[in-house]
């Protein structure tokens, strides 16, 4: 299980979709341009979240993050945990898994400590299915946004919430027990072959 070790909201700008953006919105009342920043898109890197055109540039539209010691820290986490766990990212929701057929398995070069199997599968299933729908929106979004040449980042996020259609319910969380205990595995995926990780660096 999780450790909740923080390294995942450590490490990484986190890539969100205007679905993403919308919830968290609407779950702390601040504005999307407080909390999302475009970093330039790194040739070469495979990735599922689309490149967008940011002031010319090509970029991606990630959580704003704070570097120190070098770590990247996510402008919600904090020691006692995520701040907004329940409008959390979709990427976060799912980390460290990928759909590998009819279930999960592990993302291949993850930060992540742990080689832990998710106890709630069903719900990571689902969640990876609405991620995946998600991302498909956001490309098909970005597509038109880039055909038009793209603008600032506060033009995008405008862009973005009118075609996420405002902010949309949280997806649905089962309650969590205090200790998820291991569950018996019954069949464990192959590691598919994905991009090295799903997030930036
Ligand atoms: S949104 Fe929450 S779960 Fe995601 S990186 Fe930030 S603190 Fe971690
Ligand atoms: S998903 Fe992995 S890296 Fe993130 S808090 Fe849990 S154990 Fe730590």
């Amino acid at each position: 299980m999780c450790l909740r070790c923080g390294r995942c909201c450590t490490s990484f700008g986190v890539c969100v979709t205007p679905s993403d953006i919308a919830r968290i919105a609407r779950e702390t009342g601040e504005a999307p341009e407080t909390f999302v920043m475009a970093i330039p898109e790194q040739p070469g890197r495979q990735r599922a979240e689309p490149a967008v055109l940011i002031d010319g540039e090509r970029s991606l539209v990630v959580l704003r993050y704070r570097e120190a010691q070098g770590a990247r820290f996510c402008p919600f986490y904090s020691p006692g945990g995520c701040s907004i766990y329940g409008a959390r990212p979709m990427l976060c929701r799912t980390y460290p898994f990928v759909l590998a057929g009819h279930g999960v398995a592990g993302m291949k070069g993850r930060v992540c400590p742990r080689d832990w199997k998710p106890s709630g599968k069903r719900q990571y299933v689902a969640d990876l299915e609405q991620y995946h729908r998600e991302v498909e929106r956001y490309a098909k979004m970005a597509a038109g946004w880039n055909r038009g040449k793209g603008g600032g980042l506060d033009a995008f996020l405008r862009f973005a919430l009118r075609a996420a259609g405002g902010p949309p319910e949280p997806p649905n969380e089962p309650p969590e027990p205090e200790e998820p205990e291991e569950p018996e595995e019954p069949e464990e995926p192959d590691e598919p072959d994905e991009p090295e990780e799903s997030n930036p660096p």
